[in-house]
């Protein structure tokens, strides 16, 4: 038997009979889905970016013979040298080189430059985010040092986005950084948010939460909140159609404890500004963001050591998200796994596209459930859900 390693692909050393390098790459591939089109543009011919290693010495013939355990490592080459650097988060399981992918290809957005902005953006721009935007209108002030660790007393009096955006273009070099020296208002949210897949919000009101809120459900944005205070923190990420900030929250003022009147431990802000950069690379790098947890608060106090997950669920009379409506497929793997899960979360606004009968005889309820044939579908996905629904505004969960 050979041992066939592809790191990000397989996560241990799969087992083939084979007589020659192409065969075990054959073989591995009938075994395990979704190798065989990482492997290969044609039958048996491999494509390009695939280097393999047989005892570890290059091979470039993949009609080299194999010996009874033989060992072969598939490597892809990548450009830039993108492999080195982000080697050890494209190994992860549920990331890997497509995860890796949709996180350079991604545009994520910073609000709030601040205690939390700070361990966020580092981590963001560190996993490789593509393109990270920073908006602040606040100036660095001394007693932000102890919690904003990016900033120095030679920092004092400088805007905040400024300035983290350009120590992050200087120690990460393949992200894109953008700034907006200024606060985020009902008068440019919609201009800003727009231009980005995912929102962090680093910002410590609940005005700016309101804003990213409404913004991100008109613009079916993804975006994770946190909040800390004294030694206590929460985590919260909401997805379109799951639910909002206002379902959660309900109606807030914008007054309160704040981190100048109690307090706040400094590295709480770095445990929660990363937790939010741990979210967004979840989201990203997996391949179907249904598997992503969602509607949990994640709460921690740092002084007790107690860490709490509490679920919440979509208010249908939510005055920002009560009226909007979802196009959802499901498929039978859905059925099949926890994803069904995600199903039992839709109400009579959403419409439930069944692709090839998954659902058999299984009822939705009130929800509306029309079924669809897969080929049809794919070739042309807006014309089935158009021909499938009158409605005229939705959002479609694929
Ligand atoms: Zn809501």
């Amino acid at each position: 038997m050979v041992a066939v390693n592809i790191p990000g692909i397989v996560q241990t050393a799969v087992l083939v009979q084979a007589s020659t390098v192409i065969e075990a790459l054959v073989e591995i591939s009938a075994q395990r889905e979704g190798v065989s089109k990482r492997l290969f543009q044609g039958k048996h011919i491999l494509r390009p970016t695939v280097i393999v290693f047989l005892n570890k010495e290059r091979v470039f013939d993949s009609a080299t013979p194999v010996d009874d355990n033989d060992t072969i490592d598939v490597i892809f080459a990548i450009s830039g040298g993108d492999y080195t650097r982000y080697s050890r988060q494209i190994i992860l399981q549920d990331i890997g080189y497509d995860g890796h992918r949709r996180i350079q290809a991604s545009k994520v957005l910073v609000v709030g430059a601040g205690g939390l902005g700070n361990p966020a953006t580092m981590y963001l721009s560190a996993a490789g985010i593509g393109t990270l935007g920073l908006i602040d209108g606040d100036h660095v002030e001394m007693s932000n040092l102890a919690r904003q660790i990016a900033f120095h007393e030679g920092d004092v009096g400088t805007n905040k986005a400024v300035t983290l955006g350009k120590r992050l273009s200087s120690q990460f070099p393949d992200t894109k950084i953008t700034v907006f020296d200024e606060h985020l208002t009902n008068d440019n949210a919609r201009d800003i948010i727009s231009k980005f897949d995912i929102v962090v919000n680093g910002s410590d009101n609940f005005r700016t939460r309101y804003v990213i809120n409404q913004v991100s459900v008109e613009l079916h944005k993804t975006w994770v909140d946190a909040s800390v205070i004294g030694y206590d923190g929460q985590l919260v990420c909401f997805s379109p159609g799951m639910g909002c900030y206002r379902c959660l929250f309900g109606d807030l003022p914008d007054s309160g404890d704040t981190c100048e009147s109690v307090g706040v431990l400094g590295p709480l802000c770095g445990v929660f500004g990363s937790l939010q950069a741990a979210k967004v690379l979840q989201i990203l790098g997996n391949h179907d963001i249904r598997t992503v947890p969602s509607n949990s608060l994640f709460r921690i106090n740092l002084m007790s050591g107690v860490a709490d997950n509490f679920s919440w669920a979509r208010d249908p009379d939510c005055p920002v998200c009560g009226h909007e409506q979802f196009v959802v497929s499901v498929h039978k793997s859905d059925i099949e796994t926890e994803h069904y899960e995600f199903f039992t979360s839709l109400d009579e606004r959403s419409m439930v596209l069944d692709i090839d009968n998954a659902l058999g005889t299984m009822s939705m309820g009130i929800i509306p459930v029309y079924k669809v044939n897969y080929q049809r579908f794919l070739e042309n996905p807006n014309e089935v859900i158009h021909k499938s629904s009158d409605r005229s505004s939705y959002h479609c969960i694929l």
